[in-house]
């Protein structure tokens, strides 16, 4: 394949997306009707934020349920695509000397399924999960995805799959509410950094101010941006195919690098 494919980052936000039909799964949908078919899908996803480094291994990645609280119908969903462990072995093998475990036991997480199910929804593209070293700082996670950029050029779409803004403590769960202004200040920022390639601050956004510290109380689910953000080659475009706050607190922004 001679294209580069992009690589996009998406807030997959609340679970109940997976099952439901809304604006953002609509966009979702267009995500996987608009950009060219990937052979494989790398996903870093916030629910696989774990000490160390793996990649999951599996032919068929079993589809996990790793939330609680929610309607039956939710922990009904299968995601059966296929796994795809030369992609395992290749992203060990760019990611080397650092040790990255060849995982079994690990499958996809509701952050993949939850959002794939809308962007392939035949499931026939096959799936590979890498992990969050939760005991790293965000800079050596920048550093891995520099690392896995050369990957969009052997047709493997890269999908971080998180939120720029995750706070669950002022999140209105099931209602629609005003976004907190911190939310959208940040976001606004956030983006800013992205469209210009002026991503250090973004590396080093414990540096941010109050702003982004609401918006990142945890770093899981940023973290995926930056794998995402490090892919992006000399003058290539950022663009933001899904767009809006959930809840007041949790930011729906998706952010593609490349066509
Ligand atoms: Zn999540």
């Amino acid at each position: 394949m001679s294209t580069i494919l992009p690589s996009i980052f998406i807030g997959h936000g609340n679970p109940m997306n997976a099952i439901q039909t809304n604006q953002y799964t609509e966009a979702w949908k267009q995500i996987g009707e608009t950009v060219a078919r990937p052979k494989a899908i790398l996903c870093i996803s916030a629910h696989w934020f774990v000490a160390g480094t793996g990649v999951t291994i599996s032919t068929a990645p079993r589809t996990i349920h790793d939330f609680g609280g929610f309607p039956g119908e939710l922990y009904q969903v299968k995601y059966p695509a296929p796994g795809d462990p030369d992609l395992a072995r290749r992203v060990q093998k760019l990611l080397q000397p650092l040790p990255v475990q060849l995982d079994d036991s690990w499958g996809l997480d509701h952050g993949a399924w939850s959002v794939l199910r809308h962007v392939y929804p035949q499931a026939d593209v096959p799936v590979v999960q890498l992990s969050i070293d939760a005991t790293k700082p965000a800079s050596f996670h920048y550093e891995l995805g520099k690392k896995l950029a050369v990957l969009r050029e052997e047709g493997v779409l890269i999908v971080g799959s998180g939120n720029l803004v995750h706070n669950l403590r002022t999140y209105a769960w099931g209602e629609t509410a005003e976004p907190y202004d911190w939310a959208m200040k940040f976001e606004q920022e956030a983006r800013g950094m992205l469209v210009s390639g002026e991503v250090k601050p973004l590396i080093e956004y414990q540096k941010m101010g109050r702003d982004a510290m609401l918006s990142i109380p945890t770093p899981e689910h940023y973290l995926p941006l930056l794998y995402v953000a490090a892919t992006q080659q000399q003058g290539e475009a950022v663009t933001f195919p899904v767009e809006g706050i959930d809840g007041g607190s949790i930011s729906m922004l998706a952010v593609q690098v490349g066509k």
